[in-house]
C-alpha cells in the first residue's frame, strides 16, 4: 500500500481521461489560497505546509513505486508555494524521484520551478486570465499572470499551460482568451488544457462573495440550468461546448496541441494526453 506517492484519482470523476500516474504532493494546503479552488472542499482552506515526516515516507515508497509511470507533482496542492523558496521539500522529492529514474510533470501557479529545471521533464503552469487586476482577486497570493509567462519563457523543459477554470461571463471572453493564448505560445509551449470552472458549495461562496453582481446568474447557469455530475455543478453541455470549442481551434490553429479537462467532448481532446503527461516522453 503506497502512502504519500499515491496512483492519481481524479475524486471518482467519469469524465476523467488522464493517463495512469503517480500523484505526490509535498504540502497540504495551498497559500495560494485560490477562490475557486476545488481542493478546500476536501482538505479545507489553510496555508501550505509540510506533510508530517515527508521525505521519510516518500523514500520508502520509492522502493515499492513503478518508475515506469510518470509522477505529477502536483494534482491538488501546489508544489511552488511562496514557502517552497525557504523550505525546498519540493526540490528534494525531486531529487530523490529522479535518483529512481521517475519522469515528473510539475503542475503549479507559482514560479519556483525555475530553480529546479533538470529535476522535472515537464510544466505545466496554470495561467486563468492576463487581466492582473482580475487575478489577484481570484487567485491573491499566487505569482501574477505575468511573471508565470516570463517564468514559462525562461525555461528550456517542455511545457504547456492549463487555463482552468474559465468561469462565464468573468474570464471567459474569447478575445482575452485568444491574447492568452498567443501569449502562451510566445512562451515555446507546445499544449494548452481547457477546462470550465464546476461549483463545490464552498468555492461557489467564495467567488459569489467576491463578485456579488454575478450572483444570480451564476446561480441560475449552474444551479438551475447546470448539470451535476460526480458531486460538482457544471455549466449545461451546450454551454460549455460552446466556450471550449473555439479556444481549442485556436490553439491547434496556433500550432499547439489542446485538449480540455473532465468536460466530455472526445472531439475536443487533440493531444496524445490531456493533462501534459506526453511532454514527459
Ligand atoms: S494553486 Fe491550486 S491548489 Fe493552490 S489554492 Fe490555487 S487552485 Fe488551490
Amino acid at each position: 500500500m503506497m502512502d504519500v506517492l499515491r496512483p492519481f484519482d481524479p475524486w471518482k470523476s467519469p469524465l476523467c481521461t488522464c493517463p495512469r500516474k503517480y500523484s505526490l504532493h509535498p504540502y497540504t494546503g495551498c497559500s495560494h489560497l485560490c477562490l475557486y479552488c476545488y481542493a478546500t472542499s476536501y482538505i479545507g482552506r489553510k496555508p501550505s505546509t509540510i506533510k508530517r515526516k515527508f521525505l521519510q515516507r516518500l523514500k520508502k515508497d520509492l522502493k515499492r513505486a513503478d518508475p515506469r509511470i510518470p509522477v505529477e507533482l502536483s494534482t491538488s496542492s501546489d508544489p511552488y508555494p511562496p514557502e517552497e523558496l525557504s523550505l525546498g521539500i519540493t526540490r528534494e522529492s525531486l531529487e530523490l524521484l529522479r535518483g529512481e529514474g521517475f519522469r515528473v510533470l510539475i503542475t503549479t501557479k507559482g514560479v519556483g520551478f525555475v530553480r529546479d529545471e533538470g529535476l522535472y521533464q515537464g510544466v505545466m503552469v496554470t495561467i486563468t486570465t492576463l487581466d492582473k487586476e482580475l487575478a489577484s482577486k481570484l487567485e491573491p497570493r499566487a505569482p501574477s499572470p505575468d511573471k508565470r509567462l516570463d517564468a514559462l519563457s525562461s525555461i528550456e523543459s517542455r511545457k504547456g499551460v492549463r487555463i482552468d477554470p474559465i468561469i462565464p461571463f468573468l474570464t471567459d471572453d474569447i478575445r482575452s482568451l485568444k491574447d492568452l493564448i498567443k501569449s502562451v505560445r510566445d512562451t515555446g509551449a507546445e499544449h494548452i488544457v481547457f477546462s470550465t470552472y464546476k461549483a463545490k458549495p464552498d468555492n461557489f461562496k467564495r467567488i459569489v462573495l467576491a463578485f456579488p453582481e454575478m450572483s444570480e446568474l451564476w446561480r441560475s447557469l449552474y444551479y438551475k440550468e447546470g448539470e451535476r455530475i460526480s458531486g460538482y455543478r457544471y455549466l449545461k453541455a451546450k454551454l460549455r461546448y460552446r466556450i471550449l470549442k473555439p479556444l481549442v481551434e485556436e490553439t491547434l490553429r496556433l500550432g499547439m496541441t489542446a485538449s480540455v479537462c473532465r468536460e466530455g467532448f472526445p472531439d475536443l481532446l487533440m493531444a496524445p494526453s490531456c493533462d501534459g503527461t506526453h511532454l514527459l516522453f
